[in-house]
């Protein structure tokens, strides 16, 4: 039986996507060889990789004057190569938000590197929130305001776009694709992709050429944005089965509508599963306020941490897995990424309805 899996990451992807990989997978296009064997630079790997990236491209709508590139070591390595990059010119410091774990650790990295603070923080309030209009406050000479737009451990989604007079830097990780980017006020937008689009390995980035006018000289070349956007990011020996799978994926995504459709999908799913928490008198509750509550991550929690344990132990024997929250906040919680069916989603539905009504 295939579960219905919930898992924050590494995603869950369509059977249909995995078994058209499996049918090509020990003989690719009359090759003689696996997709995993073949030389990068062979003119059937080529193939792959260029229709990949122009999918990400058209998938995404991103303006010429960005580059699609794709870089191995998943968006932590972002964490580092943001600042790396973007920190070298006369605007040197680097603002974030905090709205969760990952906007922590990404303000970590770039202390580690250069001058960053935390413009907005909702560590005090527990990681309910996204800021408010006018809360952000940015300090002279800052090079880029850094945001993720949807909390994977707190199930925190930015809803509105910051007020901002520094150019925005996206972290998307978890809600990639699955919403508008707001390209003109943004210099980078990047992404691991093991949630919404392939298996994990690398980050797709989007960045800004212009934005790449003062990278510091003494960049290592695997560091270098610039050096992925001239060599296509074959530079060197790419991660060559998860940037085949983004093609698959990316395809799937165009033939659902593209980013509208995925939304749209996204946010249907999400209903579903919030609707069973909002009707349970209580019994599953989401801390998080309203305005602010992930399409992709839905958190949730029930009366007692027993009731819990029995709650994943009876819908794993359902095959519905994957739904234990992140160990640093405990409960529980439903990824909804782009490979999940829908049908998963109501399935999912359907069972807490049932676990309360037998259990409350
Ligand atoms: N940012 C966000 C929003 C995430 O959810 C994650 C992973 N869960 C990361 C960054 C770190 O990603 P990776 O494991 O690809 O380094």
């Amino acid at each position: 039986m295939r579960a219905h899996n919930f898992g924050a990451g590494p995603c869950t992807l369509p059977l249909a996507l995995l078994e058209e990989a499996q049918a090509e997978f020990t003989d690719y296009a009359g090759s003689g060889m696996s997709v995993v064997e073949l030389s990068h630079r062979s003119p059937q790997y080529t193939a792959i990789h260029r229709e990949a990236l122009s999918l990400a491209r058209e998938v995404s709508g991103a303006p010429d004057d960005f580059d699609a590139v794709v870089i191995p070591g998943g968006a932590t390595m972002q964490f580092a190569m943001i600042p790396l990059n973007l920190l070298g010119g006369e605007r040197r410091r680097g603002a974030y938000v905090v709205a969760g774990t990952w906007g922590r650790l990404a303000l970590g990295d770039a202390r580690r590197h250069g001058k960053a603070y935390s413009a907005w923080s909702g560590e005090e309030h527990g990681f309910r929130k996204m800021p408010e209009k006018g809360e952000i406050e940015l300090t002279p000479g800052t090079r880029y305001l850094h945001v993720t737009s949807n909390e994977t451990i707190g199930g925190i989604r930015m809803t509105e776009i910051p007020e901002s007079e520094a150019p925005l830097v996206w972290d998307m990780s978890s809600d990639f694709l699955t919403r508008p980017i707001h390209w003109d006020r943004t210099d980078l937008v990047y992404g691991g992709v093991q949630k919404n689009l392939a298996p994990a390995g690398m980050a797709l980035v989007f960045v800004r050429r212009s934005a790449l006018r003062d990278v510091p000289s003494h960049l290592p070349r695997f560091l270098d944005y610039r050096w992925y956007a001239e060599k296509d990011s074959v530079g060197n020996t790419p991660p060559v089965f998860s940037i085949y799978m983004m093609g698959k994926m990316l395809k799937l995504i165009r033939n659902l509508g593209g980013v509208a459709g995925l939304e749209r999908r996204t946010a249907e799913k999400a209903r579903m599963v919030y609707r069973v928490i909002d009707e349970s008198n209580g019994y599953y509750s989401n801390p998080v306020d309203r305005r602010h509550r992930s399409h992709t991550n839905v958190v949730f929690r029930l009366p007692t941490s027993g009731a819990e344990e029995r709650f994943l132990e009876r819908a794993a024997a359902m095959g519905l897995v994957g739904l234990k929250g992140h160990k640093s906040v405990g409960g529980c919680r439903a990824s909804l990424y782009a490979g999940l069916e829908s049908e998963s989603a109501a399935r999912l539905a359907s069972f807490m309805e049932d676990f309360r009504t037998k259990n409350s």
